[in-house]
């Protein structure tokens, strides 16, 4: 094992793993710290999913770091820390605090922090983070529930989260090379800088990044970060190209579909899915509360569906519905009670036979797979970008698809399964 990547969540962490698997490197998903012992097989590249990025910022620290412990313990020689490409954080945290300790832990040297991921809209100039178009402080993150983005000078955000003098690598120095980088670096760590948010608006500027960090202990930003270092692991002569592959083989047994995720192209894809004679059962936190609604009742509505097409269960809803249920269950329950009920079906639904599930929500898939105890995932092909189909190594053996709530086109229920073979 060669990278080890540390991801503040579960889909980011996917996001992450396919783009390595892309770049030609046997990855493996971890979820949660990895335990002493753990088989990695032949992974090049391990990629360990934590619930880190809202949490007290001690407590990040100390999950980051046993899990960066695991990893040089597997033999990483470079450690990634991968946020999201919205730099999702506090001012309390939990990018900075994190970087700080991953940078003590690998003993000093500069950090560069670099979210940009063009493919996806996210740009960084001049240390100011663009999404799309707009600046990220009036792009909708700024009215982020957990980490509204109110400020797109990530020098700034992040100073006021590290105790390290945060400098700026900017576009023209990064377009000039990876030699020109290197150089920057050094003599920024000489006037005393302990991180350097780097300037990236396209898939080249990431690429040189990638190069002039070959040598680096620690690296810090988005998954489009992690785009140029399986060439440098190439170039020493580690590792080979493995091909993405372009299809998966399958556990035997049954499909279904679980969507907690209530963004719009989630609801775009529940709506899709219905036009197209899904079976489909709506959730509400109201019901489930209620107590109308309940684990076993769901199972045996998913059970008495079409053995051999995937049914659909959602809680997916328009903001209006999802306010509602919030003003009157508070925020967390009205979410906690979804995330629970649909990991108590899951867990019913594996013990029946199910094998193959999709599902769509971060913090949902989150309890969805942590209800279904897979712990290590093989990436296997690409269903749309930022989402692939993965394989649980070991028991349960089970195919997932994890997908953040924003990503995939309106068919994506029903196109995903393509892609598995029997
Ligand atoms: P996304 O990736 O789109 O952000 P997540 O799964 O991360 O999706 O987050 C969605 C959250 O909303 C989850 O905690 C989920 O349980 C909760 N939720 C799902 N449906 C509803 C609903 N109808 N009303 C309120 N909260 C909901």
């Amino acid at each position: 094992m060669l990278l080890g990547a540390i991801a503040d969540d579960l889909t980011g962490a996917t996001d992450l793993s396919l783009m390595l698997a892309r770049n030609g490197m046997k990855t493996v998903q971890y979820v949660g710290v990895p335990q002493a012992g753990a088989d990695f097989g032949d992974a090049e590249a391990l990629v360990v999913a934590l619930k880190s990025r809202t949490i007290a910022a001690g407590d990040a620290i100390d999950m980051s770091l046993a899990a960066a412990r695991a990893l040089l313990a597997a033999g990483a020689r470079q450690i990634l820390f991968k946020y999201c490409s919205t730099f999702d954080s506090t001012d309390a945290g939990n990018i900075g605090p994190v970087a700080d300790a991953l940078r003590d832990l690998l003993g000093g040297g500069i950090a560069i922090a670099c979210p940009a991921f063009p493919a996806a809209g996210r740009s960084v100039y001049q240390g100011h983070l663009f999404v799309g178009h707009t600046l990220l402080s009036d792009s909708p993150m700024k009215d982020h529930p957990l980490t509204p983005m109110r400020d797109a000078n990530l020098v700034r955000v992040l100073q006021r989260q590290t105790r390290h003098t945060v400098g700026l690598l900017p576009l023209n120095v990064v377009a000039a090379g990876p030699h020109a980088v290197q150089l920057a670096l050094a003599e920024a760590a000489k006037s005393g800088h302990g991180m350097m948010i780097a300037d990236a608006v396209a898939d080249a500027d990431l690429r040189v990044l990638g190069t002039a960090l070959a040598e680096a202990r620690l690296i810090t930003g988005g998954s489009g970060i992690a785009m140029g270092l399986p060439d440098n692991f190439r170039r020493q002569g580690q590792i080979g190209t493995t091909p993405l592959p372009a299809r998966m083989t399958a556990p035997a047994g049954r499909s279904v579909i679980l969507a907690g995720s209530c963004s719009a192209a989630t609801r775009g894809q529940v709506a899709g899915a219905i036009a197209a004679g899904i079976p489909a059962l709506r959730l509400t936190p109201l019901d489930i509360a209620a107590g109308t609604q309940d684990a076993a009742g769901v199972a045996q509505w998913v059970l008495a569906q079409n053995a051999n097409a995937p049914a659909l269960v959602y809680s997916s809803d328009d903001p209006a519905s999802v306010r509602l249920s919030q003003s009157s269950l508070g925020v967390e329950r009205a979410g906690a009670l979804v995330e629970e009920l649909l990991g108590a079906v899951s867990i019913i639904l594996r013990n029946s036979g199910f094998s193959r599930f999709l599902v769509a929500g971060g913090e949902t898939s989150g309890a969805v797979v942590a209800a279904l105890g897979a712990q290590a995932l093989r990436i296997g092909p690409e269903i749309t970008p930022g989402v692939p189909w993965t394989r649980s190594i070991g028991v349960p053996d089970l195919a997932l698809a994890l997908k953040s709530g924003n990503f995939g086109d309106p068919d994506f229920f029903l196109s995903a399964w393509d892609k598995l073979d029997d």
